[in-house]
C-alpha cells in the first residue's frame, strides 16, 4: 500500500513586545527565574489584566502580511487547566472570536509555488517553565515567561511531506522577522511549533488518524520528528496496528517519537469567554495604518530583485529571505557595486565568515561600502581576485578599508611585465623536465608552472600577464 504524509502545523510566535501580554513586566529573555513577575503574572486573586495594544497590533500586522481576513470582532477566552506553570488555572486564548482568520503563506516546492492554507491567529499568554535540576524530588518553576505574548498560527492540513514543512517554517521565519514581530529565535523557543500528521493511502480523500509532536524548536528537529513519525505510522498500519490519536514528544537523544498523552478534546478545557476583558473592535483606519507599515515582503523583493538587478532566482532567494542581507546588498549595489559580482561575495565569502562565528550580517565590520570600494581595486587591476579573498576577509576581521590593507600588508598586484617575465623564465629554466612534458603535450602541466609563479610572487603576480606570458615561451 502507497501512503502519503498530511501534515498540519500550530506554531507558537513570541511577539516583540518591551511588556508582558495583561501587565508591565518585561519580556526579556534569560534573566534570574522569577525577578520579571507581578501580582498579575503570578495570578494573584484580585487583579485584573490590562490589554497590550501592541500586542493585538502585532498580530494584525502578521495576519495581513499573510493574507488573512481580519475580522471586525475579535473575543477573548480562558482556556482551562492544571499545570505547575499555570498559576491562574487557566491560560487567557482565544477561541471562537480569534483576531485573525483565514489566510495563507506560499512556499518553493521542486520549483513551483505552492499555497498553504492558514486556518487562523489568535494571541494567547504564555505559561511558565518547570525546571526539573539537580536530580531530587522537587520541581521548580520560573514564572518569568508567564503572560508573555504569543501568537499561534494554525495552517491547514495542507503540508505533504517533512521538507515542505520546513519550507512553511522558513517562510514563515522570514516574514516575522521582516515585519519586526517577532525574532524567530528558535533556539531561545521564540519560535516554536506543534507538528500534526497523518497518513493516508494515495487517492483516498478522507483524512487518518493524527498524532500531534510537541514543542519542535530548530528546523532539524521539524523535518527529523516528521520523518520518523510518518515512518512509525507506515509500519504501524502495515503491521496491522492501529493508530491512537494521541500527543507525542520528539526525543531528540533517541531520534524519535515518544507517546507523551492521549488527546485531549476542546471540551476538556472548558473555553469560556474571559469576563475581565472587553471584546476587541478594530478600528478600520487602524487596520490600514498597520497595513502602510509592513513595507516589502520576502516574495515581492525577491521578483525585484530578479528583474531590477537581472538576478539568477537562487541569488535573489539568499539575498532577500533576511532583510538585513537584501539590505546590505541594495547598498552595495547603491553604492555602485555589480550586483551580480556583489551577491557572488555576499552568498560565498561574507556567509562563509559569518557562519563560522555565527554573526548576523547587522554584526559584521565589513560595510557594503569596504566590497565596493575593494571591487574598484580589482576593476582598476590593483589587486588580483586571489588577492581579494585576502584583503575582504581581512576587512571582515578589523573594519578596515581595502586601500589601507593593501597597503599595509604590500597586496599590490605586480603587473610589471618586466618583473613576472623574469620569475617566468626562472621557472622554467629550472623546469627543464616538465617543460618538455608541456611540448610533448601534456596540457594539463600549464597549471603547475602558473602555480609556481603565483607561489614565488606570494599570489600577487597580475595573472592573465602570466598566462600570456607562459603560453608565449611554452609554444
Ligand atoms: P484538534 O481538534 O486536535 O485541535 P484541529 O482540527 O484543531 O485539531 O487541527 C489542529 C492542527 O492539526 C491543524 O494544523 C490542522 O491542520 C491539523 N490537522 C487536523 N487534522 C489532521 C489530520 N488528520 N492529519 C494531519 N493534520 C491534521
Ligand atoms: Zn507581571
Ligand atoms: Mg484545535
Amino acid at each position: 500500500m502507497q501512503y502519503e504524509a498530511v501534515i498540519g502545523l500550530e506554531i507558537h510566535a513570541q511577539l516583540l513586545t518591551d511588556t508582558k501580554i495583561f501587565c508591565g513586566c518585561s519580556t526579556r529573555f534569560g534573566s534570574e527565574p522569577n525577578t520579571q513577575t507581578c501580582p498579575v503574572c503570578i495570578g494573584m486573586p484580585g487583579v485584573l489584566p490590562v490589554m497590550n495594544e501592541k500586542a493585538i497590533g502585532y498580530v494584525v500586522k502578521t495576519g495581513l502580511a499573510l493574507n488573512c481576513e481580519i475580522p471586525s470582532l475579535s473575543r477573548f477566552a480562558r482556556k482551562n487547566y492544571f499545570y505547575p506553570d499555570l498559576p491562574k488555572g487557566y491560560q487567557i486564548s482565544q477561541y471562537e472570536l480569534p483576531l485573525c482568520g483565514e489566510g495563507y503563506i506560499e512556499i518553493s516546492v521542486n520549483n513551483s509555488r505552492k499555497k498553504i492554507g492558514l486556518t487562523r491567529i489568535h494571541l494567547e499568554e504564555d505559561a511558565g517553565k518547570n525546571i526539573h535540576e539537580g536530580g531530587g524530588n522537587e520541581s521548580l518553576v520560573d514564572l518569568n515567561r508567564a503572560g508573555v505574548p504569543l501568537m499561534e498560527i494554525v495552517t491547514e492540513p495542507d503540508i505533504r511531506s517533512p521538507g515542505e514543512a520546513v519550507e512553511f517554517m522558513k517562510k514563515l521565519r522570514s516574514i516575522v522577522r521582516y515585519i519586526c514581530v517577532c525574532d524567530g529565535n528558535m533556539e531561545e523557543g521564540s519560535l516554536r511549533c506543534d507538528a500534526n500528521v497523518s497518513i493516508r493511502p494515495v487517492g483516498e480523500a478522507e483524512l487518518g488518524v493524527k498524532t500531534e509532536i510537541k514543542n519542535l524548536n530548530s528546523f532539524r528537529f521539524v523535518e527529523k520528528a516528521l520523518d520518523y513519525e510518518i515512518r512509525r505510522q507506515v509500519k504501524a498500519l502495515n503491521d496491522g496496528v492501529r493508530i491512537i490519536q494521541e500527543t507525542r514528544l520528539w526525543n531528540p537523544e533517541k531520534s524519535i517519537t515518544e507517546s507523551m498523552r492521549s488527546k485531549e478534546e476542546a471540551h476538556d478545557y472548558r473555553y469560556f469567554p474571559d469576563p475581565d476583558l472587553v471584546p476587541i473592535e478594530l478600528d478600520k483606519s487602524w487596520i490600514e495604518e498597520i497595513k502602510e507599515g509592513i513595507g516589502e515582503l520576502p516574495d515581492a523583493r525577491r521578483e525585484r530583485f530578479i528583474k531590477e538587478y537581472n538576478l539568477p532566482e537562487q541569488d535573489a532567494d539568499l539575498l532577500t529571505a533576511e532583510k538585513a542581507v537584501a539590505e546590505w546588498f541594495e547598498q552595495a549595489v547603491k553604492s555602485g557595486g555589480d550586483p551580480k559580482t556583489a551577491s557572488n561575495w555576499i552568498k560565498g565569502d561574507l556567509a562563509k565568515l559569518l557562519n563560522e562565528e555565527n554573526r548576523q550580517i547587522s554584526e559584521s565590520l565589513l560595510t557594503p561600502k569596504h566590497l565596493v570600494e575593494m571591487l574598484a581595486l580589482i576593476d582598476k587591476g590593483t589587486i588580483s581576485g586571489k588577492i581579494a579573498k585576502t584583503v575582504f576577509e581581512e576587512m571582515y576581521k578589523t573594519g578596515k578599508d581595502a586601500d589601507a590593507i593593501v597597503k599595509e600588508k604590500c597586496l599590490v598586484q605586480i603587473s610589471d611585465e618586466a618583473g613576472i617575465e623574469k620569475i617566468v623564465d626562472e621557472i622554467l629554466n629550472n623546469n627543464p623536465e616538465e617543460v618538455e612534458r608541456f611540448r610533448a603535450g601534456e596540457a594539463k602541466l600549464m597549471g603547475f608552472f602558473v602555480g609556481q609563479v603565483m607561489k614565488e610572487t606570494k599570489g600577487k603576480a597580475n595573472p592573465k600577464i602570466v598566462n600570456e606570458l607562459l603560453r608565449e615561451k611554452l609554444s
